[in-house]
């Protein structure tokens, strides 16, 4: 088959050949015409616009002036030479400097010429400069828009020394626009083209590079995006409907004496509206015939286990078996621990299955399992690697979502012919936009309620010269018999440092809190699993009261007696995190705090990420403020998705589109859920196409 003229090799577009090729696709991974076209500027210049010099004042972005230039100068020693031009208009002077080329450039200057200059200042000992910049002499003819608009690339130090700076990049696109068998087809129906007022895509793919007005780079722009939103939505709506449309789930009619039993005689509280109403949530997939799909949202404390629990008691009302997993040992441990508690008198024959269960103990509950005698099995990962059967599974549980990969939940579902329903629960909010995105394809249930009674956290934001007031602060509590956290920052690039880090904390609050009257535990990232989980265990069988540590202990270890969780170096956590670190307290009686202890000097950010935690515990309205702050990239367990690689869409401020974008393919999705009609063969083709590509979240055909 020839191939089409957006999968050619971009070594034969004018202007580029073989090393440019190589370079092209080691620097920007372009590899073909289509990939070169979707690379978009990621700003423009308005080149009838010009700065004065006195208006420099950052040295973020490309600016343009317009200047004569007074004088030219040789500087430095013979072998290193480099050349500065200064350039005055009526508000200043600047340098133009060059370190490369020095020669022809001068050659190239004349003295007392008025020049565009196009480049991006730097302040270097005081005084502002451009180093290479872009140089013209103004034309009096006034320029076409087009050529008024400039589109500004990303570039490399390697591409720019192959003369693909931006500039060159852009030359590459017009070639490319201008080559004769230049034809972009359409991939969206005419239909969604009128509806909503889209401009086609080969107009969109010219005017993105070279706008022929605002007008048309903001068509451009909203086509683009559009398209780039829909076909992620379209995809997802398709595979969600698929997975509805089969009807081979199990089906729970049941609520038999398993779950009134437990409701009516085992539950000390009344559940939250919320609860009951994922609850109610959860009964109408389970009894629907179709295998549940549902990411259950909740903040720490929010009573998802509970949810979780009664979810399972409806799979034994009905004769199933259910496992639960956590992500690691301890976390099954307790998992297990309270569940078996609420269960008492109840009659449920529930086991515990890790890495670490003993041979014999491992065998009997295999072969429970197979007969189903076993009805409730809690364990870690080791509930998919091990060779582990069941005789009837009709439900899995998975707390703490974005620990396990997607692959090992897969395992799973291999393992019975008619899928289990699928509860993930996660303590990661996840913004709106995100979940439409990440997990578009899953149903959402949110607890967006705590059980009645619990004392918010007192949060309070406190400066390093405070430390003498905080430790008296600790040893009051200890003395009251709480239990306290102190979590240093991973400094990510490098290992040793961290740990020394870590360590230097450590040394400090064992001479603060000596023994024998104070214990201190320490776990971090680079111990053993097991060394880990004995050292928590000691922390939670209150042997220890001080617990040190990074990160590490971010994921759910609920110990109620410790109620005060110090974080160091707070500006250097991810809002999110925070949000996760002050979650480990606040899960007893006791009045609890966080506090966070920062330099005096912040960033912007930094200060903006602790005000938010002072200001609130609310989970999404801290995970809304850290996709403002950071975009979607960051977001925690988001960044191997590929589904987040876009390419013009921005989560963030796109939402307005996504939401049209996600309206459009649910309707196509419900009239035509396989796309086998005629009007939605173009769709369909490009799905396609998107999957042939492997490029399953890129925009190109
Ligand atoms: P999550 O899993 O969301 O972090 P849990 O289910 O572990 O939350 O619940 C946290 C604590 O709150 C547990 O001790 C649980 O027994 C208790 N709890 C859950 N739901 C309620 C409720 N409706 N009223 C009072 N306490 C509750
Ligand atoms: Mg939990």
């Amino acid at each position: 088959m020839a191939t089409s003229f957006l999968e050619t090799p971009i070594e034969y577009l004018k202007g580029v050949g073989t090393a440019r090729a190589d370079m092209l696709k080691k620097e920007l991974n372009l590899k073909t015409f289509g990939e070169l076209l979707t690379y978009f500027p990621f700003r423009y210049i308005d080149r009838s616009k010009f700065y004065r010099i006195d208006e420099i004042k950052d040295d973020s972005s490309y600016i343009q002036l317009k200047a004569k230039m007074v004088r030219i100068q040789m500087v430095g020693a013979p072998h290193h030479q480099r050349l500065v031009a200064t350039i005055r208009d009526e508000s200043g002077e600047i340098d133009l400097i060059w370190f490369q080329g020095v020669k022809w450039v001068l050659e190239m200057l004349t003295p007392q010429q008025e020049y565009i200059v196009f480049g991006k200042p730097t302040l270097f000992n005081g005084r502002w400069n451009i180093a290479h910049p872009d140089l013209e002499i103004p034309t009096t003819q006034p320029l076409p828009l087009s050529e008024t608009v400039r589109p500004i690339y990303n570039s490399t130090e390697k591409l720019k020394s192959k003369g693909l700076d931006f500039k060159g990049i852009g030359k590459l696109v017009k070639n490319l626009l201008l080559n004769e068998k230049f034809a972009i087809p359409e991939n969206l129906t005419s239909e969604i083209l009128q509806n909503l007022r889209l401009i086609n895509r080969q107009e969109a793919f010219v005017n993105i590079h070279y706008p022929q007005s605002y007008d048309l780079l903001k068509k451009a722009q909203t086509r683009l995006k559009f398209e780039e939103l829909f076909f992620i939505q379209l995809r997802l709506t398709k595979q969600r409907s698929g997975r509805l449309l089969k009807l081979d789930g199990h089906k729970f009619l049941k609520i038999g004496n398993y779950v009134n039993q437990f409701y009516h005689h085992h539950l000390t509280f009344e559940l939250t509206n919320a609860q009951k109403r994922v609850i109610r949530e959860i009964r109408a997939d389970l009894g629907s015939g179709h295998q549940m799909n549902r990411l259950l949202q909740g903040d720490v404390g929010s009573g998802k286990t509970l949810v979780a629990l009664m979810t399972m008691l409806i799979a034994l009302d009905n004769d199933y078996q259910s496992c639960l997993m956590a992500p690691t040992e301890i976390l099954a441990r307790q998992h297990f621990n309270t569940i078996s508690l609420m269960l008492t008198g109840l009659n449920v024959t529930v086991k515990l299955l890790t890495g670490t269960s003993k041979s014999a103990e491992r065998r009997a509950i295999l072969a429970g399992l197979k007969e189903g005698d076993v009805q409730l099995l809690i364990g870690t990962h080791a509930l998919i690697e091990e060779n582990v059967q069941f005789r009837h599974l009709g439900l899995v549980v998975i707390d703490e979502q974005h620990r396990f990969g997607v692959a090992q939940r897969a395992k799973l579902w291999e393992k019975n012919i008619i899928t289990p329903h699928i509860l993930v629960m996660t303590a990661t909010p996840i913004p709106r936009t995100l979940a439409m995105t990440f997990y578009g394809d899953l149903d959402t249930s949110v607890i967006d309620e705590m059980p009645p009674g619990r004392k918010a956290i007192v949060t309070r934001h406190v400066y390093e010269p405070d430390h003498g007031k905080i430790f008296n602060f600790i040893r009051e509590k200890i003395r009251e018999g709480r239990q306290v956290y102190i979590v240093y920052p991973l400094i990510q690039e490098s290992e040793t440092l961290d740990l020394k880090n870590l360590n230097d904390g450590y040394q400090h609050i064992v001479t603060e809190f000596p023994a024998p009257q104070y214990a201190v535990s320490m776990v971090h990232g680079q111990m053993k699993q097991q060394e880990k989980e004995a050292e928590m265990k000691r922390f939670l069988e209150n042997k220890t009261q001080i617990m040190v540590a990074t990160t590490v202990i971010e994921v759910g270890v609920d110990i109620p007696n410790a109620s005060v969780m110090i974080i160091e170096n707070a500006e250097r956590f991810g809002l999110s995190q925070l949000h996760q670190l002050r979650g480990r307290v606040g899960r007893g009686s006791d009045q609890s705090y966080c506090i966070l202890i920062s330099r005096y000097e912040l960033s912007a950010e930094a200060r903006k990420r602790i005000a938010t935690m002072v200001r609130t515990t609310d989970g999404f309205e801290i995970a809304e403020t850290d996709l403002q702050i950071r975009g979607p990239g960051d977001l925690q367990g988001t960044q191997q998705s590929g589904i987040l690689d876009l390419r013009i869409a921005d989560l963030v401020k796109d939402e307005k589109i996504l939401k049209y974008a996600r309206n459009v393919a649910t309707e196509i999705i419900q009239n035509d859920p396989g796309l086998s009609k005629n009007e939605n063969a173009i769709l369909a083709r490009h799905l396609l196409l998107m999957d042939r590509n492997q490029q399953n979240w890129g925009l190109i055909s």
